[in-house]
């Protein structure tokens, strides 16, 4: 494998896992020639609580995934004691592929407008491109410290992240799929079932998807 190949991270709450993330993961492998990890939150600093624990949420990855090799599940910051900060783990990850590889971690566009609330946001340029994913309703404008922040480092195409490790912002394009895991919780507390939203897969054992059935609809 060359040493430019990207190593693409895909974090987020993944409560559940649906098939926009995994159909926008895909479209960013295929588009970056990288492999992505999902990297589900343990306890997501800016965010409520999972319904999910950590281990029906490794589950429900690991159900999703089975099949393929080119999206992998890390799991690393849910076996870290307290919360994960995206920082600390491009900091790891970057100490185990080395100086050189180039890293990007992925944000859909909804929390990319969010980033500058991230615990030492600004230092994630150092660490790893950025990628950002087109979402449906979610293409507005950008806050002002962060479109000054990345202002110089956009990147034009995918070519120009295999040049250098770290430090670019590339918006991807990805098939707009108006899925959320707020709507697929929603559906299975008022007692449906979100067929064709997840994979089938995570009807495949009736325990996988039970924590959303049991909420307060
Ligand atoms: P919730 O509805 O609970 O907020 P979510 O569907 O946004 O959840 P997350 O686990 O919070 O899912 O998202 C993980 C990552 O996936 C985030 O970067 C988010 O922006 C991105 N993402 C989620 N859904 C989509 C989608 N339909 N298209 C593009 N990106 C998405």
């Amino acid at each position: 494998m060359s040493e430019n190949r990207p190593l693409a991270l895909f974090g987020g709450t993944f409560d559940p896992i649906h098939n926009a993330h995994l159909r926008v993961a895909w479209e960013a492998a295929e588009q970056l020639d990288a492999d992505v990890r999902i990297l589900p939150a343990h306890v997501p600093p800016h965010r409520e609580q999972p319904v999910a624990s950590a281990q029906q949420r490794v589950a429900l990855v690991q159900a999703a995934l089975r099949g393929q090799q080119r999206l992998t599940l890390d799991a690393r910051e849910l076996q870290r004691e307290g919360p994960s900060y995206t920082i600390d783990t491009l900091i790891e990850i970057r100490a185990e592929i080395g100086e050189a590889r180039p890293l990007v971690l992925l944000i859909g566009a909804d929390a990319f407008a969010g980033l500058p609330s991230w615990h030492r946001w600004a230092e994630l340029f150092a660490h790893a491109h950025i990628g950002v994913l087109t979402r449906p309703g979610h293409g507005g404008v950008l806050p002002t410290e962060l479109r000054t922040r990345i202002a110089s480092r956009r990147a034009r195409d995918a070519t120009q992240l295999r040049q250098s490790p770290a430090g670019r912002v590339l918006t991807i394009e990805v098939t707009s799929l108006e899925i959320s895991a707020t709507r697929i919780r929603t559906l299975l507390a008022q007692g449906h079932e979100p067929r064709w939203l997840v994979p089938d897969a995570l009807f495949a054992d009736p325990t996988l998807l039970a924590p959303y059935r049991s909420m307060q609809a």
